[in-house]
């Protein structure tokens, strides 16, 4: 058993460490107060191969797998999650196409993310419908060689600046639930596409998020991904994988928090002496110190379970809930430690403590993750 990163790993950690703290570091602030999206962020970081770093060499990315896409988004989310999101979820959907789209469709569609030039959004999330999946009800219908998709999509990431929706449609309505649905490519310019961006998110808000609306939209029946009917059992497959990669995105978060209580404690002084001398100051240290150990292993042991082609989703969602426990509980002990100047701007614990939270809802919320181990654990 060798925990060691290969020397591969090390260098695209090393790079996306070292643009994470020239390029997106200064702009986080100002993205935070002002929603602010960054399209030249992506692109510069398209420039450097961190963007759909996982696809493979052959459809233009890094080809570094789930793995090094785990540890670029560790490193993004260290310095910021919403701006590092931005980076990161550009080939968000793209999953799908990898695993299930036809050989002409990952020739078209992945190169196009890999430079930052191109965007894409997984759409699958609906106004009434979020954690049951099976609850959907935007419907594709054939129309002569096109199929017209009606319905709105909610919470979508990249909804207002993506170039393509990958989106979850009924197109079997006749059979069960299960087997109804279909993941369907659509260019986000067709005519028919309303979208409007959500303001006021509590955290990520250098992220785009919006609601989208089909009307009557015309898209060829080659956009289909795989087979019809097939959509749903895709979806979960798909989230087998971004479940990890967001997974990582605690990590990062909850790296920062400590590192940044560590240095704050030893300069604190209280009582005549540093904080960091406390116990009671060297708890809350410890505790997020096992948190952040114990989530490494399982992040990058379920990508590492992708890369070597056995994804297990049980090991997906358990590195998903730890991930929002530990940003969360870590986000949580640096505010505290910062006393008084965690709750205001002038330091980014404030600022994480409101990021974290997303990990616990998007992706699968909390209360799904843990539905899903332990009816597996009752099979
Ligand atoms: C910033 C942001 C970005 C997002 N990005 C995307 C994106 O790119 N694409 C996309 O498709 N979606 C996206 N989402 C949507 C997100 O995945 C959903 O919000 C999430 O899955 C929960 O769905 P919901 O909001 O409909 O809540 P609901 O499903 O209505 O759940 C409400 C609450 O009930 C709980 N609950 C549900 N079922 C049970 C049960 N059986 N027992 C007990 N409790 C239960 C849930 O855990 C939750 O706490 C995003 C959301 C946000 C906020």
């Amino acid at each position: 058993m060798d925990f060691e990163l290969s020397e591969e790993m090390k260098m695209i950690q090393q790079t996306a460490r070292k643009f994470a703290i020239a390029e997106i570091a200064p702009l986080s602030r100002e993205c935070d107060e002002k929603e602010k999206y960054t399209p030249e962020i992506r692109k510069k970081a398209g420039e450097v191969g961190l963007v759909g770093a996982w696809i493979p060499e052959q459809y233009g990315g890094a080809g570094v797998g789930i793995l090094g896409h785990s540890l670029i988004t560790e490193e993004v989310s260290k310095v910021d999650m919403g701006i590092g999101l931005n980076i990161i979820a550009a080939s968000f959907g793209c999953e799908a196409i990898l695993q299930f789209g036809s050989e002409e469709q990952k020739k078209t569609y992945l190169p196009l993310v890999c430079t930052g030039e191109k965007v894409f959004a997984g759409a699958f999330t609906e106004p009434d419908a979020g954690t049951d999946a099976s609850a959907y009800k935007t419907r594709a219908t054939k129309d002569g060689n096109d199929y017209l998709i009606q319905g709105n999509k909610m919470f979508i990431t990249n909804g207002t600046v993506c170039d393509f929706f990958v989106t979850q449609c009924i197109t079997n309505p006749t059979e069960k639930k299960h087997n109804s649905f279909s993941l369907i490519i659509v260019p986000a310019q067709t005519p028919g596409i309303t979208r409007n961006k959500i303001h006021g998110k509590m955290g990520i808000r250098a992220s785009d998020t919006a609601e989208v609306a089909f009307e009557n939209v015309r898209v060829p029946q080659t956009n289909l991904i795989g087979k019809e009917g097939k959509g749903f059992g895709q979806l979960m497959n798909f989230f087998d994988t971004t479940r990890v990669m967001v997974s990582a995105q605690g990590l990062g978060l909850s790296e920062a928090c400590l590192e940044t209580s560590i240095k704050y404690a030893k300069e604190r002084n209280v009582f005549g002496s540093p904080l960091i001398s406390f116990q009671l100051t060297q708890k809350k240290l410890t505790e997020m110190a096992i948190m952040i150990e114990a989530l490494r292993g399982l992040v990058y042991k379920a990508a590492w379970l992708i890369d070597a082609g056995r994804p297990d989703y049980q090991l997906a969602a358990m590195a998903k809930y730890y991930s929002g426990q530990t940003a969360v509980f870590c986000a949580n002990a640096a505010v505290e430690i910062h006393g008084g100047y965690g709750y205001i701007e002038e330091y980014p614990v404030e600022k994480w403590y409101r990021d974290a939270k997303i990990l616990e809802i998007y992706e699968g919320t909390k209360e799904a993750e843990i539905l899903t181990i332990g009816k597996n654990l009752s099979k």
